[in-house]
């Protein structure tokens, strides 16, 4: 007799499962956008991000234009028995948008935006590029909230993460500037985040967003008067200055008003004995102002070497900052391994074995492959808020270290993935976190403590409340502890 009654459940389980499962036509049928299956002429392209190295080919690639077609999405994936992965602008270092044999939910087509003057709020879907963002905001309204300062980066991913341009000392981050989200969460429901509904979603998807907590389809951000024009100087100095550069860069640091922005890199190109070493100066404020703090850098006391040190080149730009975004550098989507931290301070030592490091970096025959340091300015407004403001714990050390190599050929990922791996490995006991929207995988023993530091169990309790099943699980989120 149980027997039966077992059968019969099973039977009737079966039933109400394919009564209940959308199939990939009814997907296809229903949605408004468009559904990339993988014998899609678009497939290609579309699994691909910014990281080549990544070779994922997911079930299917669903893009939608509106919230209710993310939750249909979801539906199919989820009647399917298959798990998701988000994509916005899919610049992810760890390419964590897209997953194998996975529905990816693809957010870069939901483009709506728009920009209330009485309340001073920009709305815009996750989907927006930031030169996108800014060439509305600014071209239209005169305004901005921080975004990227890369043209192709979108809004889901940076702001979810964090989130810093030109405009961050004075303004602070981007996710500081969210004052609401509206998210699907793994329940098929839609939900508003902000501070009176629904709080700690709101804390943990500001820095924590990438944590799986749900899809982010729409964000209202505070909207921050511009100028029409700004300062902006590209510097470069010999190779030869490289200890009096940086030296006297992080001095200047330390005094520099809140409207002064630096970002100073170092590069060598696969085939160059020397690397290369520049700096941008930006000034946030009257761009005719911006010589008074960045002219600085047109000669001053070098301390190594006891004589002044002048550039090779210094170009001044004054443009709006849609301009500045627009004409900036985009590096090319190539195979790339990534890994970084917030340095504690740029000390001799510490200037020493960057220099050494870099002109260690692996040679290969072409120009374009090239082993990089970045070191970016989170000073400002970017520290001016606790620790536990929201998600986003990066609050106490300025200078966070983004080592890169970009390359071209399959046969030099080991040699790049050893001296990165090295690198990272000389720098960790001068470091203090990682920036989560540098997201490394083959580096970080303890990513979670990396990330998140002392933020991460309270991320973990609101993971649990959103997402009880754990539905939105891949290797770096809320909770996991090996690859999901
Ligand atoms: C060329 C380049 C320039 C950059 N410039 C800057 C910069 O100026 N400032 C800065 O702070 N950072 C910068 N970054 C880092 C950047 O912030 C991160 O790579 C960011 O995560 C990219 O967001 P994305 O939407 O483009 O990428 P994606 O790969 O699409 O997303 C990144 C992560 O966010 C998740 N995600 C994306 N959208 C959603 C959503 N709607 N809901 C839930 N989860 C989502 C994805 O699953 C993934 O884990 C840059 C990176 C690159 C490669």
């Amino acid at each position: 007799m149980n027997k039966i009654l077992i059968l019969f459940v099973c039977v009737l389980s079966c039933f109400i499962y394919t009564a209940e499962s959308l199939t990939l036509p009814q997907l296809t049928a229903q949605i408004n956008g468009k559904v990339i299956s993988q014998s899609s002429p678009d497939f290609n392209n579309a699994r691909f991000g910014y990281n080549y190295r990544y070779n994922r080919v997911p079930q299917v690639i669903v893009q939608p234009l509106d919230t209710a077609s993310v939750v249909l999405a979801l539906e199919y994936a989820q009647t399917n028995n298959l798990l998701v992965s988000v994509k916005s602008g899919g610049h992810s270092a760890i390419a964590e948008g897209v997953q194998d044999l996975r529905v990816v939910i693809d957010i870069s087509q939901m483009k709506q935006i728009s920009y209330d003057p009485v309340s001073n709020i920009i709305t815009t879907q996750s989907g927006n590029k930031w030169v996108e963002v800014y060439n509305y905001t600014i071209n239209q309204h005169q305004v901005a909230t921080p975004g990227g300062s890369c043209p192709s980066v979108s809004v889901g991913g940076l702001t979810l993460g964090g989130g810093a341009n030109d405009f961050s000392t004075v303004y602070g981050l981007a996710t500081d500037n969210v004052v609401e989200l509206e998210v699907v969460l793994a329940n098929r429901s839609i939900v508003i985040a902000n501070a009176d509904s629904n709080p700690d979603l709101f804390w943990a998807l500001r820095g924590g967003g990438h944590g799986g907590f749900g899809i982010v389809t729409k964000f209202k951000f505070n909207a921050h008067p511009v100028f029409p024009t700004y300062y902006s100087a590209w510097i470069t100095y010999s190779w030869a200055d490289f200890e009096d550069v940086l030296t006297f860069v992080n001095q200047f640091s330390k005094t520099m008003p809140n409207n002064v922005n630096l970002y100073f890199t170092a590069w060598r190109s696969s085939n160059a004995t020397n690397p290369s070493v520049a700096l941008s100066c930006f000034y946030n404020g009257p761009s005719q102002l911006g010589e008074s703090q960045c002219g600085a850098f047109r000669n001053f006391s070098g301390i190594e070497k006891n004589t002044f040190i002048t550039p090779t080149s210094f170009g001044v730009t004054n443009a709006s900052y849609y301009e500045t975004v627009k004409n900036g550098t985009d590096p090319k989507a190539r195979s790339s391994y990534t890994s970084g931290s917030f340095l504690v301070d740029i000390t001799k030592q510490v200037v020493n074995k960057i220099k050494t490091q870099l002109e260690k970096s692996p040679l290969t025959p072409y120009t374009f492959n090239t082993a990089r340091l970045n070191l970016y300015w989170q000073g400002g407004e970017m520290l001016n808020k606790a620790r536990d403001y929201n998600a986003y714990v990066h609050r106490t050390y300025p200078w966070n270290s983004v080592w890169l190599v970009s390359y071209v050929g399959q046969e030099f990922e080991e040699t790049y993935g050893k001296w990165i791996k090295q690198t990272y490995r000389k720098f960790e006991s001068y470091s203090s976190g990682v920036y989560q929207n540098y997201p490394d995988e083959n580096n970080l023993d303890n990513w979670a403590e990396a990330y998140y530091m002392e933020n991460y169990p309270r991320l973990q309790s609101i993971k649990i409340a959103y997402d009880p099943t754990n539905y939105f699980r891949f290797a770096q989120s809320i909770g996991s502890t090996s690859s999901d």
